[in-house]
């Protein structure tokens, strides 16, 4: 037996008694309901059967009404009260309404066609059948939205035969088959078949902020915040404007341009502090090759590299020199960075793909490169390393 749906003729009634008909796996069926279940882009409803959470409200393929109750108590015959979530319902039928009035006014003053359409728990969002919308579009939009707002339009239904209704030529086609198609008419803006929840009156909108779009299936999607949400978002970003205006002490109309600067000045400083490092490496290494001893008239230099000097840098600068065995750790916790560099003669020094296990296993190291530059990462004591390399020259 299908649940009777009270929230078509009723659609502001938060409370209804029930008798419960049946209880499934798919949730419980009541004789009469106020709760919408799942459908046209519209969330099912929530509340409490009972005292017990309502989860959800969904339909099945032969219209029966499921409510998703959590651990429900009750037996078939039972009378129970359900409460409805109505912040959650009216949410719901105002981003409804919403939609209808948006996406009439695209079609009629844009000529825009909606393709699809979802409603969120924050955003509304329509489909359109454009490549690119122009901002002063989206803000007109917005604009218009708005006035209906102001104009309180209401918003009532009227019962068609599938002729008459076709005979309409409305802007979306009717999905339903059969005669009772119910239109949703929102005075002197929009009207289409709709099985969904409305408020009576565009008035209930409260207020319509566009937030942005995005590309989807090679259509612009229009995003879209409603009512309290709406004013959220808005001063939401109004406070992270203030912030950043504070964090850059600029006043908000220079932020951007405050902003750039300082986003070109940390590059280019950036750029100066990697020239300082690689300067600094060098210089560190040059003092290192002064003191070093020799192998054979080629420098040999075990270096266990302070915090601040990065191994990537002294690489690069041990390559500028003509002849030179380098063997740096970094040691980082438990963690070794290693760095061996073999420069002119002394390749002839140590054949490094040869030794490498020799050498890697003693810090369970990883890594490898190419002449004259090998390096990595390990775990233990980089000291270990330093050694075996001294050990292995020949
Ligand atoms: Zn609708």
């Amino acid at each position: 037996m299908h649940s009777k749906p009270i929230y078509y003729e009723e659609p502001y009634q938060r409370t209804l008694q029930a008798v419960v008909t049946s209880i499934t796996k798919k949730g419980i069926v009541l004789d009469k309901t106020i709760c919408y279940p799942e459908g046209g882009g519209q969330a099912g409803d929530r509340g409490t059967i009972a005292g017990k959470p309502l989860l959800d409200t969904i339909k099945d393929d032969d219209h029966t009404i499921y409510h998703q109750v959590e651990n429900p108590d009750f037996s078939v015959g039972d009378t129970v009260d359900i409460v409805l979530d109505w912040e959650h319902r009216y949410h719901y039928m105002q981003m409804h309404t919403a939609q209808h009035v948006a996406s009439g006014l695209l079609f009629h003053h844009f000529s825009i066609g909606t393709v699809s359409v979802h409603q969120g728990e924050r955003v509304l969002t329509i489909e359109t059948d454009r490549k690119e919308i122009p901002l002063t579009v989206c803000y007109a939009l917005e604009d218009l939205v708005n006035q209906s707002v102001r104009e309180a339009k209401p918003v009532s239904y009227e019962v068609h035969t599938q002729q008459s209704a076709q005979a309409l030529d409305l802007r979306r086609s009717i999905k339903v088959e059969g005669d009772g198609v119910r239109l949703v008419v929102v005075e002197d803006i929009d009207t289409v078949a709709c099985g969904g929840l409305h408020v009576a009156n565009t008035k209930e909108i409260d207020l319509f902020h566009y937030e942005g779009q995005e590309m989807i299936r090679g259509h612009v999607r229009l995003i879209f915040t409603i009512g309290a949400i709406a004013r959220e978002e808005i001063r939401g970003k109004e406070r992270i404007v203030e912030q950043l205006g504070a964090l850059f002490s600029s006043p908000v109309e220079e932020l951007v341009e405050t902003a750039s600067k300082a986003v070109t000045q940390a590059s280019s400083d950036k750029s100066a502090l990697k020239k300082c490092n690689e300067r600094l490496a060098l210089l560190e290494l040059e003092k290192r090759i002064a003191g070093a001893p020799g192998e054979k008239g080629t420098p040999v230099v075990l270096w266990e590299v302070e915090e601040g000097l990065s191994l990537k840098d002294i690489g690069k600068a041990a390559t500028a020199f003509e002849n030179l065995a380098l063997c740096a750790v970094q040691q980082n916790g438990e963690q070794v960075l290693w760095l061996i560099a073999l420069v002119g003669k002394a390749e002839f020094l140590l054949d490094f793909p040869k030794q490498r296990q020799n050498l890697l296993s003693t810090i369970a190291g990883k890594g490898g490169g190419k002449p004259p530059l090998y390096q990595g990462v390990g775990t233990g004591e980089g000291l270990i390393l330093l050694k075996t390399f001294k050990d292995l020259l020949v």
